[in-house]
C-alpha cells in the first residue's frame, strides 16, 4: 500500500508513521530525515537543504523529488511505504503522479494551540531519529540508544513560525487535491490513541 500522510509541525506526524511503519511492514519515508542524513555526511545535497531548513522553508522542487523519487524506487519501497512530509504543496503532488499512485492519504489534525503548546518541547535523538517530548520524558539521554537527546537546529521559534505560515499556504490545498482518498484522524491525544483509527481504517484497506 503506498501511502501519504498530511499535518502540520508538531502534529506527531512522524511519530505515527513509525507505528505504521512498524505494524504494516511500510518503509517510512521522510524528506526531512532523508536531509538531515544528507547533512551528516557533508553531500551536495545536504550542503543545499541545509540553507533552506534552517530558514524553515521549502527545500526547491527538484531537488526534493530527485531525492524522493530514488527512495520510492528503490526496492526498500516493494512492499508499500508511508511519504511522511512529501508532499507538502501542489506542485509536488503534481510531480509524485507522475513517479507513483497513492491509495490512501492520512490527515492528522491537530489544533493550532496544541501545536505552539508543543512546539518548544520537541527533542530528538541524534542517532537513532526517536522522538521525545520533554513533557514525558524529562531524562537527557535516549531510551532506546543511550544517546544524548538534541533540540533540532530548527526547532526555535522564528523557523517554526515560518513552517506553520508554509503548511497553512502551501500544504492545506492538498486535503482538496486528494479528498477522494482521505482519512481524517484527530491528533489531540496521546500517540497510542491518535494510532488506534488509523489502523483499524488501514487493515479495513487491507482486506
Ligand atoms: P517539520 O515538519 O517540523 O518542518 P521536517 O523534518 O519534516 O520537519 O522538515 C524539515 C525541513 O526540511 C523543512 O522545513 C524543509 O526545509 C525541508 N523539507 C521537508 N520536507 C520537504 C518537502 N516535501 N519539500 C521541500 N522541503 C522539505
Ligand atoms: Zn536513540
Amino acid at each position: 500500500m503506498k501511502i501519504i500522510l498530511i499535518g502540520a509541525q508538531f502534529s506527531g506526524k512522524g511519530t505515527l508513521a513509525k507505528k505504521i511503519a512498524r505494524d504494516f511492514g511500510f518503509k517510512h519515508i521522510s524528506p526531512g530525515d532523508l536531509f538531515r542524513e544528507n547533512i551528516k555526511n557533508g553531500t551536495e545535497i545536504g550542503l543545499l537543504a541545509k540553507s533552506y531548513m534552517d530558514k524553515g522553508v521549502l527545500v526547491p522542487l527538484e531537488v526534493t523529488v530527485e531525492v524522493i523519487k530514488n527512495k520510492l524506487q528503490s526496492e526498500e519501497c516493494a512492499g508499500g511505504f508511508i511519504l511522511d512530509g512529501f508532499p507538502r504543496s501542489k506542485e509536488q503532488a503534481l510531480a509524485l503522479q507522475e513517479i507513483s499512485d497513492i491509495d490512501n492519504v492520512i490527515l492528522l489534525d491537530v489544533p493550532l494551540d496544541e501545536i505552539k503548546r508543543r512546539c518548544l518541547s520537541r527533542r530528538v535523538c541524534p542517532n537513532c531519529g526517536e522522538i521525545y517530548s520533554t513533557t514525558t520524558y524529562s531524562k537527557p539521554d535516549c531510551e532506546k540508544c543511550n544517546t544524548p537527546l538534541i533540540q533540532r537546529d530548527d526547532d526555535n521559534w522564528e523557523s517554526i513560525k515560518t513552517r506553520l505560515e508554509v503548511y497553512e499556504r502551501e500544504t492545506t490545498p492538498l486535503i482538496n487535491f486528494y479528498a477522494d482518498r482521505l482519512f481524517v484522524v484527530k491528533g489531540q491525544d496521546d500517540p497510542d490513541a491518535t494510532y488506534e483509527p488509523v489502523k483499524n481504517f488501514l487493515k479495513g484497506k487491507l482486506k
